[in-house]
């Protein structure tokens, strides 16, 4: 039978109906291929990356089987531990639990470093059903006995292939070490480099393995565009690309930190509004940055290749190449970016002289010629509402501080092509492969803040929710004890 809907892959009545809340029709790729085998005990493999629905693939199935199997946690113990490398993805699986079991009055806790300690231990200490971690403020919790892993009976690895480029096998080891031996695994990773799959064989048995390449789909639906611009020329082309009226929401990459911070404050001048999210951001200003971008107050969010890693933003309508990669896997994981959950993108790359080597790298890789673009943009069109028109506010910005000119000024060359053809930022691209992780949602209803995340101990999911596989007379999962 062809898998149609969520309730088809046997998902209980309060899932079901977080997942319609949430404007979630169909289930995507790896959802379809994880979710059985996850209800009904196994271990799984998952080689997919952000952006093909892989934490509703473990979330969903894993919350059934807490809600089918009732019970409480106990105390300072997760019932469900998640590693994740960063704390933005590990913010947003917690979320994104909450979100799923909102109807079952699931907990959920964060621990993640450059967060004070107090709130996690007060967090943790009735015991939770979703502990979300990066493995190192695990470690120091594990050390300092605030948390304890023996009634831990699921693990998910998530992002592992990021997690050892960041270095944390060895806490990973650590961690697992302390689980107990019987409990399900889930173990994703977008790539499997041998050091990667030798961890998977030490963490799992029997596993299902799950495979989906977002690659095709991502580049298939993602309208591409290089510009070949001098380097001191790239802030007033990015200005003026930013003033566009389909520019609603725009993530910018910089190679660095530093970088990004340099061309938030040009941005800043200009009279656009952007902030800047890398590592040496406090964990405070990044969580800020990001919820003010989410919620549409910053059109631009200026980031780095590791702080971006993981980053579900919806409706990010553009991705700018500010500077290109060094390797070109990344160019693929930034224009992932955009064309989230189905909808369509725009990735604009500023290419320099000094980096057509890596754009070649990049054509290589996608087996696709990004086409190139006029430099020239129109200016004739009228800006959005509220938009301040660039050059104007960076003067105005200029005034206000007393300053001169801002650095690089503008570049004469980019003459205004009014009554020109604009740049057709809709442009497809045919060349692409077959997508192979699209999915369709249902637009998303307004949420409702009257339901609280947190365990409603007045009203307790009812167990006959939860009971699609035994109402049907067939077996429910068992838990592997
Ligand atoms: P992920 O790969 O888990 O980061 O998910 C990527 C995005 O897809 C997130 O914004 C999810 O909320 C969204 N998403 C996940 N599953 C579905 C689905 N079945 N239908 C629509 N959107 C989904």
């Amino acid at each position: 039978m062809t898998v149609q809907t969520f309730s088809d892959l046997g998902l209980g009545a309060p899932l079901l109906k977080a997942l319609a809340a949430e404007g979630y029709e169909t289930p995507t790729p790896i959802q379809a291929q994880a979710i059985p085998p996850v209800l009904a005990g196994k271990d799984l493999l998952g080689i997919a990356q952000t952006g093909t629905g892989k934490t509703a693939a473990f979330a969903l199935p894993l919350l059934h089987r807490l809600g089918a199997t009732g019970g409480r946690p106990e105390r300072r113990t997760p019932r469900i531990l998640v590693l994740a490398p960063t704390r933005e993805l590990a913010n947003q699986i917690a979320d994104s639990f909450r979100v799923y079991g909102k109807n079952m009055g699931v907990t959920v806790a964060v621990f993640v470093g450059g967060v004070k300690y107090g709130a996690q231990i007060k967090a943790l200490a009735p015991g939770v059903d979703v502990l979300v971690a990066t493995p190192g403020r695990l470690l120091d919790h594990m050390s300092q006995g605030t948390v304890k892993l023996d009634n831990t009976h699921a693990l998910v690895l998530d992002e592992a292939d990021q997690m050892l480029d960041l270095g944390f096998m060895e806490p990973i080891k650590k961690i697992v070490r302390k689980l107990p031996s019987d409990r399900q695994n889930l173990f994703f990773s977008a790539t499997m480099p041998p050091a990667i799959a030798a961890l998977a064989g030490e963490i799992l048995r029997n596993p299902q393995e799950v495979r989906v390449t977002p690659q095709a789909t991502t580049v298939e639906k993602i309208a591409q565009k290089v510009f070949h611009i001098e380097a001191g020329a790239k802030k007033d082309l990015l200005v003026e690309l930013l003033a566009q009226r389909d520019v609603k929401r725009a993530l910018v990459f910089t190679r660095t930190k530093h970088g990004a911070d340099k061309l938030t404050q040009y941005l800043d001048k200009a009279g656009l509004n952007a902030v800047a999210i890398h590592g040496n951001k406090s964990q405070g200003q990044r969580e800020r940055a990001l919820a003010e971008f989410k919620a549409g107050k910053v059109q631009s969010l200026i980031a780095t290749d590791i702080a971006s890693r993981g980053i579900d933003v919806e409706d990010v309508t553009h991705v700018f190449q500010y500077e290109l990669p060094n390797v070109p896997e990344a160019y693929v994981h930034r224009i992932g970016r955009t064309a989230r959950a189905g909808a369509e993108g725009v990735a604009i790359t500023l290419c320099d002289v000094t980096e057509r080597g890596l754009l070649r790298d990049i054509e290589k890789l996608t087996k696709l010629a990004i086409p190139a673009e006029d430099r020239r943009v129109d200016q004739s069109r009228p800006l959005p509402e509220g938009r301040p028109e660039p050059q104007r506010a960076a003067k105005q910005a200029q005034r206000k501080r007393g300053r001169a000119r801002p650095e690089g000024g503008r570049d004469s060359r980019l003459a205004p092509a009014s009554g020109e053809a604009r740049p057709s930022f809709g442009h497809r691209q045919t060349q692409a492969a077959k997508p192979t992780g699209d999915f369709g949602r249902a637009p998303r209803p307004t949420p409702s803040k009257a339901n609280g995340y947190g365990r409603d101990t007045s009203a307790p999911a009812k167990r006959s929710d939860w009971s699609p596989m035994a109402d049907s007379g067939e077996a429910r999962p068992t838990r592997r004890r």
